[in-house]
């Protein structure tokens, strides 16, 4: 008994190292740029096509619909990496703008989720508002909803400025806020009244400024949906553990949390058995649907998070 439980520890050791390093190497891979130019040319490869909804807008209106038909609302994403000038930024703000126009013309059931720096947040801030002001603009005369995505936390602070500052004219605008980050509970409770998807979180933070610890994290997401949702805002709880979705169902269910005020969130293409049986449960269910040709990165990311999801590239390879 013992050499088993000792060969279990070592085994569980090698297993989390291979997890680490594998991480590592998918996370450096999303950010190399030859590759990622180089997959703008082949197409959807190594079995990004069960991720991402394709390269052109009308192919994600067919995922979409499809989705649609299963009573899965949706959010699209234009997948964008590395936008180094005004020009790239200007294309993303045009692209955004003509995926609002397509989705009230085909009348799919689907909002915006768009990202700061596509936008040029990192080239000049007032110039990336302008940019938002443009797509918020349509939105609105669309009534159709928005949602900033979060990204690391050095961008933090001028995202929630970004929001406020929209606030001010628009209220179809949200975003994101990750529960690893130590201030997410106090960023939370400024954000009343605002609607907000509630995430793990996604990047490599400093411990300075995030949990490390896989149970800790837990602790502060279910801490800030159940804080979010006890104000009566509207609260998108993105993520594929059942662990979490279960304790939520449970939570709304005793505090008789309208299924109105919540949503669930899950990538388009991961846990699609738990996607369909929220929907017939009754839970609003909606898929993150990326597409674009620049579909490198976003899938690289998606494989260190989960190196199980490399059974997706392999059986793409094989199929190619
Ligand atoms: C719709 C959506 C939008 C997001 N937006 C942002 C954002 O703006 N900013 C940001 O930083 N992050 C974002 N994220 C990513 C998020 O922060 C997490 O990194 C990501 O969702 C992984 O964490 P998780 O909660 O899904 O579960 P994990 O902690 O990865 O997994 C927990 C458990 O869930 C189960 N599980 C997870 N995935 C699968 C799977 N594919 N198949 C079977 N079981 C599985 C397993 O039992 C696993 O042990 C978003 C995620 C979603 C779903």
């Amino acid at each position: 008994m013992e050499i088993v439980g000792e060969f279990y520890i070592k085994l569980k050791g090698v297993l989390a190292m291979i997890n680490k390093i594998s991480k590592v190497f998918f996370m450096s891979l999303s950010k190399n740029n030859v590759l990622n130019n180089g997959a703008k040319k082949w197409g959807l490869r190594l079995g990004a096509s069960q991720v991402v909804a394709g390269i052109t807008i009308q192919s994600m209106i067919e995922t979409v619909r499809k989705l649609n038909e299963k009573g899965l609302v949706c959010t699209v994403d234009h997948l964008g990496e590395f936008v180094m000038n005004k020009e790239e930024a200007t294309q993303s703000t045009n692209i955004c703008i003509q995926t609002l126009e397509e989705i009230a013309k085909t009348k799919v059931k689907c909002n915006l989720s768009v990202k700061l720096t596509q936008l040029g947040l990192d080239i000049d801030k007032e110039f990336c508002f302008s940019n938002m002001i443009k797509i918020m603009e349509v939105a609105h005369r669309l009534d159709i909803f928005v949602r900033i995505d979060m990204e690391d936390y050095s961008r933090k602070e001028d995202t929630l400025d970004i929001l406020a500052k929209l606030r001010k004219h628009y209220s179809n605008v949200g975003t994101v806020i990750q529960a690893y980050l130590h201030c997410a509970e106090s960023d939370v409770s400024e954000l009343e009244g605002v609607s907000l998807r509630l995430v793990k979180g996604a990047y490599n933070e400093s411990e300075k400024v995030a949990f490390k610890d896989k149970e800790e994290i837990n602790k502060n997401y279910l801490k800030i949906i159940e804080q979010h949702l006890m104000k009566g805002s509207y609260t998108a709880i993105a993520t594929h553990d059942h662990y979490i979705i279960e304790k939520v169902k449970e939570f709304t269910k005793v505090n008789k949390i309208s299924n109105s005020q919540f949503e669930f969130q899950m990538l388009y293409g991961f846990r699609t058995d738990l996607q369909e049986k929220l929907v017939k449960e009754g839970y609003t269910t909606r898929v993150y649907v990326p597409f674009g040709k620049d579909w490198y990165g976003y899938f690289m990311r998606r494989l260190a998070e989960r190196p199980q999801n490399i059974s997706f590239a392999l059986k793409g390879f094989i199929l190619k």
